[in-house]
């Protein structure tokens, strides 16, 4: 039988984590997929012990999501190289619901393809879609807050054909829809208000000519005008990550939306809901609504979760301590 992995020490990890230590963050990342219960315990501490500005002020978390083939590797390969000419450092979390391994490689051949070298400022990381989450797997958030912790973009990107993607909407400050040419299926979710509306519209390979510009002014006709002047005004852009076109744009455009929410104050409070959400959904998985009723109802634990000062871990934890002591009474 193969010896499992030591745990590591999880204030050392997280300093390396900070650190942008690569083989830190991969090895934070295994901590966290870890499913014994004191490698439970050493992720907890491990994400308490990550500077929370990082987790909840700075950074930029994007989510790139679009149907199979519409190119989401190949943009978000060209948007890391142009981050990177920005200075900024990169991490990647793929989720691929059918091919973890061959997902995650492909898009690490094309990023080295693309920038030549072993970048040291990108990370990849590719996850299975276990499904057990609404389509993306639990680990996803905390995943999330150690590579925030380390880079200053983070791009969670996920394959999404239709109702219920945009789950990575749930977690991103940012969530970006890649819109293939000639496919009506997109416009259709977004009229019916099925797909929740993106922040960003992209159409990706419009070198293909006619129908992609007829897919863009289709999606602009969709987009509603925002109802007040000051709210976010969806951009729908082209761009070509074949010739490398409109990706400064759209690089600007998720820029913009980041800006948006910092200027109201809401990148902080935005993760913070992202994270009470996550717990109530764990809670619920393992308790059902009943449990929910018992610590005060979904609204009441999500008042008071967006106010928490903990880890996502350290309060789930406790929560979950709370019912399991009333049960016990
Ligand atoms: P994903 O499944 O959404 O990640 O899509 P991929 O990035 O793997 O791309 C799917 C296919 O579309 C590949 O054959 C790419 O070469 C091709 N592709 C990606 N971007 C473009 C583009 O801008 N223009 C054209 N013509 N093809 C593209």
């Amino acid at each position: 039988m193969q010896a499992l992995p030591p745990l590591p020490d999880p204030e050392t990890l997280a300093a390396s984590v900070s650190a942008q230590d690569r083989s830190a963050v991969a090895k934070a990342l295994n901590l966290l997929d870890d499913k014994r219960p004191q490698a439970r315990q050493c992720a907890a501490r491990l994400l308490a012990e990550l500077p929370k500005r990082r987790l909840y002020s700075t950074g930029h978390l994007v989510g790139l999501t679009g149907p199979p083939g519409v190119g989401k590797s190949s943009l978000t390969a060209a948007l890391v190289r142009v981050w990177r000419k920005r200075g900024l450092s990169v991490g990647i979390l793929a989720v691929d619901p059918s091919s973890p391994i061959s997902g995650g490689a492909l898009l690490g051949d094309r990023l080295r393809m693309l920038s030549g070298s072993q970048d040291a400022s990108v990370f990849i990381r590719s996850l299975a879609c276990r499904g057990e989450f609404g389509g993306l797997s639990a680990e996803v958030w905390p995943m999330s807050l150690v590579m925030l912790a380390a880079f200053d973009m983070v791009l969670v990107e996920t394959v999404g054909v239709g109702q219920k993607e945009i789950d990575v909407s749930k977690l991103t400050d940012t969530t970006c829809f890649v819109a293939q040419p000639a496919s009506g299926d997109s416009i259709q979710f977004l009229k019916a208000g099925i797909m929740e509306i993106p922040h960003v519209l992209v159409v990706n390979k419009s070198d293909v000519g006619m129908a992609a510009r007829k897919t863009l002014s289709e999606l602009r006709a969709t987009l509603q005008p925002p109802a007040h002047a000051e709210d976010w005004r969806v951009p729908a852009l082209a761009a070509s990550a074949t010739l490398g076109t409109g990706i400064e744009e759209l690089a600007d455009s998720i820029e913009s939306h980041r800006a948006w929410l910092a200027d109201r104050g809401s990148l902080a409070p935005v993760r913070q809901r992202f994270q009470a959400e996550w717990i109530i959904k764990r809670l619920l998985e393992e308790f059902g609504r009943f449990g929910i009723e018992r610590l005060g109802g979904g609204a009441r634990l999500l008042s008071l979760l967006v106010e928490a000062q903990g880890s996502p871990f350290e309060e789930y934890d406790a929560l979950r301590h709370r019912l399991l002591a009333g049960w016990r009474e």
